[in-house]
C-alpha cells in the first residue's frame, strides 16, 4: 500500500539532472517530496489510481530559484529610469529606507510574489534594504511568503550610514531570523546591502552571524564601489569580504560584474554563488558579469530578476532569456552562453549558488516537489522542436500553468492559488502612496530627466 500521488506528465520532463530529459515523461509528488521521475507509460502502470496534471504537450522543468532581488522595492516600480546605480541610491534607495513598516513589507512581498510564482519563481532569495524601525519590518517578507507559499531564503540588507545604530540593525536581524524558525518554507540569512554602507563595527557582526546563518551581499555591481573600497583598505570589496572571513558562510554575492582575476579566483576558492542579475544590470548601465569566464573556474552563477526599482517586472523567464542575450551581444558570439545553460543556471546552479542543491533545484527523487508546468496548449508551445529552445525563447508567463512548492500548487491554471491578486492590489495602493509621499518619490525630477 503507498501513499496516492500526483502524477505530472510533460511531452518533455527537463531535469537538472540526468537524465537531462525525458520524452513522454512525469514526475510523482508524494507529500512535499518527488517520489519517481520516469517515463509516463511506466509510472501511470506503477500508480494508475494517481491524480494526473498536464498532459503530452505539457513541458516540465524545476521551480526556478531567483538568486537576487528586493521585496523592499515593490511598491515603487517604473520611477527613476535614467540613474546609474550610486545615482539611484541617492534618488530612491537612501529617501525610501527610513520610510519602511511593517504591513509594507508584507503587502509588497504578496504584491512581488505573485509577480514571481506566476514565472515560475518557486525560490525567492530577497535581501530587504530598509532602516531599522520602532517595530521590526522584515517579519512581514516571511508572513507573506507563507500565505502565498513561495520558498524564501530572505536576509535584511542592512546598513548603518544613514544613522542606524548597530544594536538596533541587529534586532532587525534577529526578528527576522525568529520569523524565519517560525516558517516552514523560509530561511534566514544576514544581509549586508554594501560592504562600503556599513561600518567596521557593523561588518564585524555581519561576519559573526553569517558563520552560522550565511551571508547575500551586493558585490562589485559597478566599478565606483570597487574603486571606493580600494582606495580606503587597499583592497577590492571581493578581497576585503575574503580577508575579514566574510566567506567562512555560505554566501551569495550579486552582481560581480566588475571582477578582475583575482577577484574571481577568489570567488571560486570560496564557493561563493553569484547572482547574475542582466535586466537591473542593464537598466541601471552597470556593465556585463562575465558568466562563462566565472562558470569555467567552477563558480555556481545563479539568475535573479533584482528589486522591483530597478528591473523593474519580476519576470523570471525574460531573466533567463536575457541572461543568454546579454551574454552574446557582448561577446558577439552566438555560442557565448546557450539555452541549457541558462536553464541550469536557473535551478540547479541557482540551487548551488545558495548551497541548498542538494534539497532542491532538479527533479529527482527524495528532492522538494518545486516544479513548473508549461502549457504545452498556448500557441507559443504548439511546436517544439527544442524543449530547452522553447522555454528559454518562447515561453513567457502566460505559458506558465501550473507551478508546485513543497508538493503543493501554488499556481494553478495561470492563477495563484493562496491569495487574491485584486485584494492585494487594492491594499498596495495607499502603502505606496504613503511610502511615496513620505519618500518625496514623486517629485517631477524622478519620473523623466527634462
Ligand atoms: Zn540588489
Amino acid at each position: 500500500m503507498t501513499d496516492r500521488g500526483i502524477l505530472v506528465r510533460g511531452g518533455y520532463v527537463l531535469t537538472s539532472s540526468t537524465p537531462e530529459m525525458i520524452e513522454d515523461g512525469a514526475v510523482r509528488i508524494v507529500g512535499e517530496l518527488i517520489d519517481a521521475v520516469g517515463p509516463w507509460a511506466d509510472l501511470r502502470s506503477r500508480f494508475p489510481d494517481d491524480e494526473v496534471r498536464g498532459d503530452r504537450h505539457s513541458i516540465i522543468t524545476p521551480g526556478f530559484i531567483n538568486t537576487h532581488g528586493h521585496f523592499s522595492e515593490a511598491l515603487f516600480t517604473g520611477i527613476a529610469e535614467d540613474f546609474t546605480l550610486w545615482e539611484w541610491f541617492e534618488a530612491v534607495i537612501n529617501p525610501t529606507a527610513p520610510n519602511h513598516d511593517y504591513d509594507m513589507a508584507y503587502v509588497g512581498t504578496l504584491l512581488a510574489g505573485i509577480q514571481m510564482l506566476r514565472t515560475g519563481i518557486t525560490l525567492a532569495s530577497d535581501m530587504f534594504v530598509c532602516d531599522p524601525a520602532d517595530q521590526p519590518v522584515t517579519p512581514g517578507v516571511v508572513r507573506a511568503l507563507d500565505e502565498l507559499r513561495l520558498r524564501g531564503v530572505v536576509a535584511f540588507g542592512a546598513a548603518d550610514r544613514r544613522d542606524a545604530t548597530v544594536s538596533a540593525i541587529l534586532e532587525e536581524h534577529t526578528a527576522l531570523r525568529e520569523a524565519c524558525e517560525a516558517s516552514h518554507l523560509s530561511r534566514f540569512r544576514v544581509g549586508i546591502a554594501l560592504l562600503g554602507a556599513q561600518s567596521e563595527e557593523l561588518f564585524e557582526q555581519s561576519v559573526r552571524l553569517a558563520t552560522d546563518h550565511g551571508s547575500h551581499i551586493h558585490l562589485h555591481e559597478v566599478r565606483e564601489e570597487v574603486t571606493a573600497v580600494r582606495s580606503a583598505t587597499g583592497r577590492s570589496p571581493i578581497e576585503q569580504c575574503a580577508y575579514l572571513g566574510l566567506f567562512t558562510g555560505p554566501t551569495i554575492a550579486a552582481h560581480c560584474v566588475w571582477v578582475d582575476q583575482n577577484d574571481r579566483d577568489i570567488l571560486a576558492e570560496h564557493e561563493v554563488g553569484v547572482a547574475h542579475n542582466p535586466v537591473s544590470n542593464m537598466i541601471l548601465a552597470s556593465g556585463v558579469c562575465p558568466v562563462p569566464a566565472l562558470r569555467r573556474l567552477g563558480v555556481a552563477v545563479g539568475i535573479g530578476v533584482d528589486g522591483p526599482a530597478s528591473n523593474d517586472r519580476q519576470d523570471m523567464l525574460e531573466a533567463i532569456k536575457l541572461a543568454v542575450l546579454l551574454q552574446r551581444v557582448d561577446r558577439l558570439q552566438a555560442t557565448a552562453l546557450s539555452a541549457r545553460d541558462a536553464l541550469t543556471m536557473a535551478t540547479i546552479e541557482g540551487a548551488r549558488s545558495l548551497r541548498l542543491d542538494d534539497e532542491l533545484g532538479s527533479l529527482e527523487p527524495g528532492k522538494q516537489a518545486d516544479l513548473v508546468m508549461f502549457d504545452g496548449t498556448s500557441p507559443a508551445l504548439a511546436n517544439i522542436h527544442d524543449p530547452f529552445q522553447a522555454v528559454v525563447y518562447c515561453a513567457g508567463p502566460r505559458e506558465v500553468s501550473d507551478v508546485w512548492v513543497a508538493g503543493s500548487r501554488s499556481v494553478a491554471n495561470g492563477r495563484v492559488t493562496n491569495v487574491d491578486p485584486l485584494d492585494v492590489v487594492e491594499r498596495s495602493r495607499p502603502l505606496a502612496t504613503k511610502l511615496a509621499r513620505k519618500a518625496g518619490l514623486n517629485e517631477h525630477s524622478l519620473l523623466a530627466r527634462p
